[in-house]
């Protein structure tokens, strides 16, 4: 692979697609430079960390909310290129980091925290209308600020698009009951947390993603949930029973505005009923689709990663497929630290 020489910085490279993002930088030969907070750390952060700085990753302490210290990060490590994958909590503490990137003027390309829909075009209910609104502010400061700038938007990650959990790749697809939206037939883009960095890696050197919205739209991973689910079946030789859940049950779910398992039911109704995903053509003089950018360059498939899983569960006995355990990775990982208004 030939070796990129342009300094990145990644802000959120401990988060999860931040992580995706920076072993895909790391991937390149490129230096990487991963900024992470000071402070209480988890131990899976931790190891995430050491995990980076084995395969080469400069780590800096600091936060992405200090002006004068990103201003001097950016000049003294020469820094030309700025990905940010901070969460959906720290969206516009990105408008400092904006200022400083505005102020050295020598970052040749910036990302911003977008890795999901196009934030001008997408409409959800509350509480994910808020986080889009942060969103599209720090956009806006992006533009006036006249950096150049690509907005990755790679849609779904690939999995099974649990409507209560921010991570759903880190979860098992279901073993005992499929939670179906709506009349489960509204298509979505599936991509892997691999080829999220990947492609968002090639999108960042590329001069046709220069002040571009970048869509994911692998047409090998186009799929309803009823679809996923008959993908499914097949992977565990076993047919699970079926539950709606209806379009009320989603806004019910979004009205109780906990934070942040409401943004994703939210988020849940505007893809799997409403669907956004697909609800507009990529025509656009801003916009551009990754595939016909890499015509070459395959994505994984969601049959891929569903394999991944079964290889998990073979290493989990408990979950014995066709023994109708529960599903003990998905309770353990669901999102229970909520806060609710
Ligand atoms: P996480 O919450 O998992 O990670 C956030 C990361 O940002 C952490 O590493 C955190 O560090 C770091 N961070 C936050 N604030 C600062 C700061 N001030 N200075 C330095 N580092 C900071 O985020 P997600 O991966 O869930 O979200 C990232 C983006 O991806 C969001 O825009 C989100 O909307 C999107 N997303 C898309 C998904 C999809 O399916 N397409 C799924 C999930 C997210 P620390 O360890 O110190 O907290």
């Amino acid at each position: 692979m030939a070796q990129c020489n342009k300094r990145t910085l990644i802000i959120g490279a401990t988060g999860f697609i931040g992580r995706f993002v920076a072993e895909a930088s790391l991937a390149t030969g490129r230096p990487t430079l991963v900024l992470v907070r000071s402070g209480a750390t988890s131990t899976s952060k931790v190891k995430t960390i050491r995990a980076l700085q084995e395969k080469g990753a400069i780590i800096l302490h600091g936060s992405m909310g200090d002006r004068n210290f990103i201003e001097k990060l950016l000049k003294e490590n020469e820094v030309d290129v700025v990905i940010s994958a901070v969460g959906g909590d720290s969206i516009l503490d990105q408008l400092t980091l904006v200022e400083a990137i505005k102020a050295v003027r020598t970052v040749k390309r910036f990302l911003p925290s977008e890795f999901g829909h196009d934030v001008d075009r997408a409409d959800p209910v509350e509480p994910g209308l808020t986080m889009y609104n942060e969103k599209r502010k720090v956009r806006r400061a992006v533009e006036e600020a006249g950096i150049p700038y690509t907005y990755i938007c790679c849609n779904s990650i690939a999995a099974w698009p649990y409507h209560d959990n921010t991570h759903p790749s880190d979860v098992l697809p279901p073993l005992d009951k499929f939670q179906i939206y709506g009349d489960g037939s509204v298509k979505a883009y599936f991509v892997a947390g691999t080829d999220i960095g990947k492609f968002t890696m090639k999108a960042v050197d590329d001069v046709r993603t220069l002040s571009k919205n970048v869509h994911f739209r692998p047409t090998c991973n186009f799929l309803n949930m009823n679809e996923l689910a008959s993908l499914w079946e097949k992977k565990i030789g076993k047919t699970l029973p079926k539950v709606t859940v209806t379009e009320d049950d989603l806004l019910s779910a979004a009205e109780e505005m906990c934070i942040p398992r409401s943004i994703v039911a939210s988020f849940t109704h505007d893809i799997f009923i409403r669907g956004c995903q697909i609800n507009f053509p990529i025509e656009g003089p801003n916009d551009i689709e990754v595939s016909s950018l890499y015509p070459d360059i395959p994505f994984r498939s969601v049959d891929e990663c569903f394999d991944d899983y079964i290889v998990e569960i073979q290493q989990q006995p408990a979950n014995g497929i066709g023994g109708g355990a529960p599903n003990s990775m998905v309770e353990v990982l669901a999102i229970t630290a909520a806060t609710c208004a």
